[in-house]
C-alpha cells in the first residue's frame, strides 16, 4: 500500500529534470498528445541550463580539425551538421516563443601557436565540408590572441527563459522541488519514487544532466560530471582595445567571454577529461578549472579583476568522446536517457530531445548519438 505522504499519480511519461533537454522532451511529447509530468529536484532551469552563458556554439569543443582526427571526417561532418540543425531549431523555437535570441556569430581565439594552426586547419576543413568559417592570423580584440576563426551562424540566447517558455508552451505538469530517488519496474511500466510523490507511468526519460549517475549508477558507464564556472563582471573597457561585441572562446573552447545586453560581461570556463591541449598538466579538474579561468581573466581581460559582481558554478554531464548519448537502460526497459551535453550543450538540446522521443515512440535508433556507438563503430 502507498504511504499517505506518497500520493500516487499516473501519467504516460515522466521526464526527470527541467533543464533545456527535459523541457524540449516534455514539450515534444505533450504536443503528440501524451500525458507528461516533469519532476525537477530544484526549480526549472535550476541545473546547468540556468547557469549557462547562453552561447550557441556549433560542433564540439576541441575544434573541427581535432574532431576529424579523432572521430573520422565523415562522422565529424555529420556531427557538425547535427549541431547546426540543433542550433537552427533552437533559434526558430526561441523566436516563435518570444524568447530573445541573436545571431551574433562567434570567435574562436588561439592562445598558442599549436591552437592557431588547429584553427587554420579547422577553417579549411569546415569550408571544404560546406560550413561557414573565416580564419585570420589577426586578433580582432587586440588582446594578445594569435589567430581567430569566425563562425557567423552562431549566436546567443537566454537558456533559462527558453526552458521556461518551452514548458509553458505545452500541457505539461511540472513538479519542482521533487527529487526523483528511485525507479523500479512495475508490470509493463515504471514506478518513479520521488520526494513526497510517486508516479506510475509507461516510460521515463532521464534528462538529469551531470547528476544522472547519482540517481542511476549504471549511467556512469557513459556520463561523468564535469564542472563549469562563470563570473559576471562590469564591462571591461579594455585599454585602448576595441569593445567586445561578439561572444568568443579560447583554449579549445574551455574559456569564454560574452558581452551582455545590460553592459555586463560574462566570463567562464569548464573542463572535462578528454582534452586535446598538452598545456593541461594538473590532475585535479577543479584546480585546472579555477586556474584556467583566472589565467584567462588576468591575461586577456585584466581590468575585470576587481569588478566581479557574481561567481557561479554548475555541473555538466560529460561523455568520453564529447558527443551526447541517447539510449535505454538494459536492466529497466522503459527508462530512456538523453545526457552528456557537456559545456557546449545548447546546440545539442533539441537534437537529443528529438532522438530520445523517436527512440521511445517509434523504436528509431539514435544514430550517431546512440549510447552503444562504441560497440557499433
Ligand atoms: C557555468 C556554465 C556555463 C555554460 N555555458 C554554456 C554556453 O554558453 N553554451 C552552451 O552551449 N552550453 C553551456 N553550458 C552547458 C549547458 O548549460 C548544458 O550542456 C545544458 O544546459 C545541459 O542541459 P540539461 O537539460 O541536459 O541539464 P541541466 O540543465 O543540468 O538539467 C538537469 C536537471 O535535472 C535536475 N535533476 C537532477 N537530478 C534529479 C533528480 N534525481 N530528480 C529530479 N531532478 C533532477 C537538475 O536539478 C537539473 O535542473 C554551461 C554550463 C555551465 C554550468
Amino acid at each position: 500500500m502507498d504511504a499517505p505522504e506518497h500520493p500516487v499519480d499516473t501519467c504516460d511519461v515522466v521526464v526527470v529534470g527541467a533543464g533545456i533537454v527535459g523541457a524540449a522532451v516534455a514539450a515534444r511529447l505533450a504536443r503528440q498528445g501524451l500525458q507528461v509530468a516533469v519532476l525537477e529536484a530544484q526549480q526549472v532551469a535550476g541545473g546547468a541550463t540556468g547557469r549557462s552563458a547562453g552561447l550557441l556554439l556549433t560542433g564540439l569543443p576541441g575544434h573541427y580539425h581535432w574532431a576529424v582526427q579523432s572521430l573520422g571526417r565523415e562522422t565529424a561532418r555529420a556531427l557538425w551538421e547535427l549541431s547546426v540543425e540543433g542550433r537552427e531549431r533552437l533559434m526558430e523555437t526561441a523566436t516563435r516563443l518570444g524568447v530573445p535570441v541573436e545571431r551574433t556569430g562567434s570567435l574562436a581565439l588561439a592562445v598558442t601557436e599549436e591552437e592557431a594552426e588547429a584553427l587554420r586547419a579547422s577553417a579549411e576543413l569546415l569550408r571544404e565540408d560546406g560550413f561557414e568559417a573565416w580564419f585570420g592570423r589577426t586578433d580582432p580584440l587586440q588582446r594578445g590572441f594569435l589567430a581567430a576563426l569566425r563562425s557567423p551562424g552562431d549566436g546567443v540566447v537566454d537558456a533559462a527563459d527558453l526552458t521556461r517558455a518551452l514548458l509553458a508552451s505545452a500541457p505539461v505538469a511540472v513538479h519542482t522541488h521533487t527529487e526523483v530517488q528511485a525507479l523500479e519496474a512495475e508490470g509493463a511500466g515504471i514506478r518513479v519514487w520521488a520526494y513526497r510523490r510517486a508516479v506510475r507511468c509507461g516510460a521515463v526519460v532521464l534528462a538529469a544532466g551531470g547528476y544522472a549517475p547519482t540517481l542511476e549508477p549504471a549511467l556512469s558507464r557513459w556520463v561523468s560530471p564535469g564542472h563549469a564556472l562563470r563570473i559576471t563582471a562590469r564591462l571591461d573597457k579594455g585599454q585602448n582595445q576595441p569593445p567586445l561585441t561578439t561572444p568568443c572562446y579560447t583554449d579549445y573552447g574551455y574559456e569564454y567571454a560574452r558581452p551582455l545586453p545590460d553592459g555586463h560581461l560574462l566570463l567562464g570556463a569548464w573542463r572535462y577529461l578528454r582534452r586535446p591541449s598538452p598545456s593541461e598538466s594538473s590532475p585535479d579538474p577543479d584546480t585546472a578549472l579555477r586556474g584556467g579561468l583566472s589565467r584567462f581573466v588576468r591575461r586577456y581581460f585584466p581590468t575585470v579583476e576587481g569588478n566581479i559582481l557574481q561567481r557561479q558554478s554548475g555541473m555538466v554531464g560529460c561523455t568520453p568522446d564529447g558527443v551526447p548519448v541517447v539510449g535505454v537502460l538494459s536492466h529497466l526497459p522503459g527508462v530512456y536517457f538523453a545526457l552528456g551535453l557537456g559545456g557546449w550543450g545548447l546546440c545539442w538540446a533539441f537534437v537529443v530531445a528529438e532522438r530520445v522521443v523517436e527512440m521511445m515512440l517509434e523504436g528509431t535508433p539514435p544514430g550517431l548519438l546512440d549510447a552503444e556507438r562504441g560497440q557499433k563503430r
